[in-house]
């Protein structure tokens, strides 16, 4: 594939569009907002914004989101001259959505997943950055282009939320320092982290201690999970992801080594959240078609939920638990 500059590649785009991905997280969102006000700032160019699935609650305070519509509401035969995906890991993360990417003149991917291998004219792909917002943050810096309010509040959230708050080990020097230049451009800290974490539901919060309740531990505590069934996302029934955070709740326990999460989608279909303190689950979930980084990684399982634990459990021991 051709290999081309970002910037000749805006100028020449007449129209462009932005992919965020599959039950999105803040750092898909705030880098996909923050990429559309970017090039609309500096080249007067208002790109498309494309959700697959609904956004979550946690963050609609990032007010520019509301231009964002559904695949379903876009035209099929519609060719774009660009298409940006935003923390992008894999084609399948974006559906449907998967042919106006391959149909685009100009492909770009910006992400930060090490087992991102598809193709694209331009790549900003690096592992070592904690999120797709602070690679955003250096292309914008390195473009000299320029940045304003709700540019930095959209990057910050996108780093807020894939760093844990700033507590997963993608916390780098270099993480810090764009965070406090964001802040400097004006993103709000108290105000962004209030959005994202303590504007929980009732429902939310019992629903993960529910969850807790029934977690199961082995191979000397070093593995500990649990099982979110349909019937207990019914029961509690709320608006946003009831799982968000739930995950490295377990693995927060001393002698938790690598912590997971089946969530029931259908019968016999369970999406896997899995992290770890040292071992790569991203070893791990790739075995199972999945990705991720080293200590958070993901995958979908086609089998009861007993199955699910005996064959994720025995990948697991293969690595040096
Ligand atoms: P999650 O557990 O959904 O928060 O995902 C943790 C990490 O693994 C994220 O960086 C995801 O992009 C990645 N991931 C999750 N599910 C998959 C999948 N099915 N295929 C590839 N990567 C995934
Ligand atoms: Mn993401
Ligand atoms: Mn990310």
């Amino acid at each position: 594939m051709e290999h081309l500059n970002l910037d000749d590649s805006i100028k020449l785009s007449k129209n462009i569009l932005v992919i965020s991905h599959l039950n999105p997280d803040g750092d898909t969102l705030g880098s996909m907002l923050a990429v559309r006000d970017l090039i609309y700032k500096q080249y007067k160019k208002k790109p498309e914004m494309m959700i697959i699935s609904k956004i979550p609650k946690m963050y609609e305070f990032l007010e520019g989101l509301k231009d964002a519509k559904h695949v379903s509401q876009f035209d099929n035969s519609m060719v774009y001259d660009m298409v940006i995906l935003v923390d992008i890991a894999a084609l399948d993360r974006i559906c449907d959505a998967e042919i106006f990417y391959n149909k685009a003149k100009i492909k770009v991917s910006i992400d930060h997943h090490k087992t991102n291998n598809y193709d694209a004219n331009i790549r900003f792909v690096k592992p070592e950055a904690s999120s797709t917002g602070e690679i955003l943050y250096e292309i914008a810096q390195n473009h000299g282009w320029n940045f304003d309010e709700k540019i930095a509040e959209a990057l910050y959230t996108a780093i807020l939320t894939d760093t844990g708050g700033f507590r997963f080990d993608n916390t780098s020097a270099l993480t810090l320092k764009i965070a406090s230049k964001l802040v400097a451009l004006g993103a709000k800290p108290q105000w962004i982290y209030k959005n994202c974490y303590e504007l929980k539901s009732k429902n939310f919060v019992m629903f993960q201690a529910h969850c807790l309740n029934k977690a199961e531990f082995t191979e000397n505590d070093k593995i500990a999970y649990t099982i979110a069934y349909k019937k207990d996302f019914e029961k509690f029934s709320h608006q946003d992801d009831l799982t968000e955070g739930l995950v490295e709740k377990l693995r927060a326990i001393d002698s938790t080594e690598v912590a997971f999460l089946l969530k029931e989608i259908d019968n016999k279909m369970f999406k896997v959240s899995m992290r770890s303190k040292n071992i790569d689950v991203a070893k791990v979930t790739s075995v199972f078609n999945g990705g991720g980084h080293k200590f958070a990684a993901g995958c979908v399982l086609k089998y009861s939920a007993e199955d699910c634990v005996k064959k994720l459990i025995a990948e697991i021991k293969k690595q040096d638990l």
